[in-house]
């Protein structure tokens, strides 16, 4: 029972620290948090786009090594990563919870749970993303479960997807390859060593800088996903959730082509490099959660070195057959298998 005043305290507090955020500044928002469902504008000429993606305890993040406001953080990115990577524009998010009785009836975890949403709210306001609803209750297993759906638009027919690329399109990326994984590396050497990781956390959430913390702060790519529809610059696009090697497959998949990636070209993160040549690859390729985006272009266009102030590099092209292959400075071509976040098996 206790834990259900805490459930109801909590929607409360949430409603009023979002409730009014909506109205006026959210133009597709027509109702918020506080009745059964909410209530959206569909802009005209425009499509609605919807993803949902799990945050879980102990497979998504640690709360031992995550401070909150990374969880929360990271939690509303993975959503806006992928309407990134369809040169969506975000409409309203969707937060159900499951907490664990602690955090639910304790000062500690209520705190925890503030931080949590501040975490949440500095980078839905970034992005003038509303909290536009969602679900509260006990977690059953104690473990912190959310689940985010995201609802996006973009104009009728032509989001951005994985299937249009063709044999003879330049492939890019945007920023930084390999700095979430080397991040996590290193929060996991000094968990083991029993520093904390929560210290100085007060200074970092108020310089969430692009690249300085890709594994606690990985920048969602909204405007570069924005202007590359708008541009119609890219064939064909999808965000770097799982890694390098793994995504690009799945690109290739869905456009029934193939790869091929030089290794020379890839713009590896400083905190990658830091671990070594052989091993900055290797984070570069299959470390994932950097959430970048990776997109095609036909040779034909002319695609700029940055765009909304997000370095975009040519890693490689679009071959025929289905073979993906890494090429040396050499130039020797050698098989590039999926290494990246494998679903279910654990790793990383
Ligand atoms: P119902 O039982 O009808 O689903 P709830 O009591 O669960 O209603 O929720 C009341 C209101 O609070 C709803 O508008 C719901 O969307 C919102 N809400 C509940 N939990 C959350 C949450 N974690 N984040 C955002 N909004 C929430
Ligand atoms: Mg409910």
């Amino acid at each position: 029972m206790k834990s259900k005043l805490g459930e109801l305290a909590l929607i409360e507090q949430i409603r009023s620290q979002w409730g009014s955020h909506g109205r006026g500044t959210h133009r597709a928002l027509a109702l918020g948090i506080g009745d059964d469902c909410a209530i959206l504008r569909t802009p005209r000429g425009r499509e609605l786009l919807v993803t949902t993606d799990f945050s879980l305890e102990g497979r998504h993040f640690r709360r031992e090594m995550h401070p909150p406001e990374s969880v929360g953080h990271r939690t509303l990115a993975r959503g806006l990563s992928d309407l990134a990577a369809m040169g969506a524009r975000p409409l309203a998010a969707f937060l159900s919870l499951a907490l664990p009785a602690d955090l639910l009836s304790t000062r500690a975890g209520g705190k925890w749970i503030e931080r949590f949403f501040g975490g949440l709210r500095a980078l839905a306001d970034q992005h003038h993303v509303p909290l536009a609803g969602g679900d509260t209750s006990e977690s059953p297993c104690g473990l912190l479960l959310a689940d985010i759906v995201l609802l996006g638009s973009a104009p009728a027919g032509r989001a951005l997807r994985r299937s249009g690329a063709r044999p003879g399109d330049a492939l890019y990326v945007t920023g930084q390859l390999g700095g979430a994984a080397a991040e996590l590396a290193s929060m996991q050497s000094r968990a083991a060593k029993k520093h904390t990781t929560h210290r100085g956390v007060a200074a970092m959430n108020g310089a969430q800088g692009d690249g300085l913390h890709p594994q606690l702060f990985p920048q969602p790519r909204i405007a570069v996903g924005l202007a590359l529809l708008r541009r119609g610059v890219a064939t064909a696009c999808i965000d770097l959730s799982d890694g390098l090697s793994t995504d690009l497959a799945h690109l290739c998949h869905e456009s029934g082509v193939g790869a091929e990636v030089s290794a020379a070209a890839l713009p590896i993160h400083s905190l990658a490099q830091r671990t070594g040549p052989g091993n900055a690859l290797s984070l570069a390729l299959n470390g994932g959660e950097d959430y970048e985006l990776l997109f095609a272009a036909s040779p034909n266009t002319r695609v700029p070195r940055s765009l909304a102030g997000v370095q975009i590099t040519r890693i490689g092209r679009v071959v025929r057959g289905s073979a993906i292959s890494i090429l040396d400075s050499a130039g020797h071509a050698a098989p590039l298998p999926p290494g990246g976040w494998q679903h279910f098996t654990g790793k990383p």
